[in-house]
């Protein structure tokens, strides 16, 4: 879990705390009325504990005290087991007391939360469904099929499956229009966050004015984004080479935000239209490297095949 989230969390199980608290005084009053014995039980231990602590503070013995008092935590246990009576604050997780926490780890009820989270921020607009399921190009006889289906095996097992010890940090997915790479993307993003992973998907535009607002000091949604833009686990620009260059904003961001996430050993995933020269010209010699190191990228070939968004 990344820390971004940690304010939500927090908020979240603050909430539901004084929930429950709120039901359960309203429901001991009902209690209450319903069994004035109880109510006269509970005022006879107040008072007791009350004189115990006057007759310590007093220096005197207070055992004959503790004594009545032992008897009438008995009376009290007894008249709530004979009548049922329930005092525990309805919890809507009763495994940690909506806590979030079980000796110190996080409760399952805390990573639904998380997931919840991840997936409602996993993009501006709606998250398009695509899965690896989806993925069709095991039985098609186009000309990408077979290298895309490479590329769906090694997302899927490689990287999706093996998140926390996969060994590229840069991935860069160029090919022509309508070839499938938004769908692999779409997929990528999907399978993260199914199994608990920060990703965010985001078009090269929206990247763009999310950082424009930022710099021009706009308090909009978009702004907001920004800090999660760096921290998420898994950023992915789609239509990367589309976007406006403006002066001060489109260039600097990226790169700034690139070398952050690199240092922090965070991945980020390009969809691109242009060829290795078209990214040459447009973004330089030191950012494209990244995206093309073996080391620790994975980058694929230009993908030519059939557009598939023709029918
Ligand atoms: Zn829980």
């Amino acid at each position: 879990m990344i820390n971004y989230f940690n304010q939500q969390i927090q908020n979240i199980y603050a909430s539901r705390k004084a929930l429950a608290k709120e039901i359960s005084q309203r429901e001991n009053k009902v209690l209450l009325y319903m069994h004035p014995k109880f109510d006269e039980l509970l005022k006879i231990k107040k008072q007791t504990e009350l004189d115990i602590v006057k007759s310590k503070s007093k220096g005197l013995d207070v055992s004959t005290l503790q004594a009545s008092l032992d008897g009438t935590n008995g009376d009290i246990k007894k008249y709530a087991q004979e009548n049922n009576l329930q005092f525990t604050p309805p919890y809507l997780c009763a495994s940690c007391k909506d806590s979030g926490y079980i000796d110190g780890a996080p409760c399952e009820c805390m990573r639904q939360q998380y997931g919840a989270l991840i997936k409602e921020n996993a993009s501006i607009t709606s998250l398009a469904n695509f899965s690896f399921d989806d993925n069709k190009f095991g039985d098609m006889d186009i000309p990408q099929a077979k290298g895309m289906n490479k590329l769906y095996s090694i997302m899927n097992d490689k990287v999706c499956n093996n998140f926390a010890s996969c060994k590229w940090n840069n991935f860069m997915l160029s090919g022509a229009s309508g070839v499938g790479k938004t769908c692999l993307a779409l997929a990528t993003a999907n399978a993260l966050l199914d199994k608990g992973v920060s990703a965010l998907y985001l078009t090269a535009f929206e990247f763009v004015n999310i950082f424009l607002d930022k710099h021009t000091r706009k308090q909009t949604e978009l702004a907001k984004k920004a800090d999660y833009v760096s921290e998420c686990e898994m950023l992915i620009i789609d239509n990367f080479g589309e976007e406006p260059i403006y002066k001060n904003v489109t260039l600097e961001y990226l790169f700034s935000t690139l070398n952050k996430r690199m240092a922090n050993n965070k991945k980020t995933f390009i969809c691109t239209q242009l060829d290795g020269s078209a990214l040459l010209n447009r973004y330089g010699e030191a950012f494209l490297s990244k995206f093309t190191d073996k080391k620790y990228s994975l980058s694929v070939g230009y993908i030519t095949g059939e557009n598939l968004r023709k029918s």
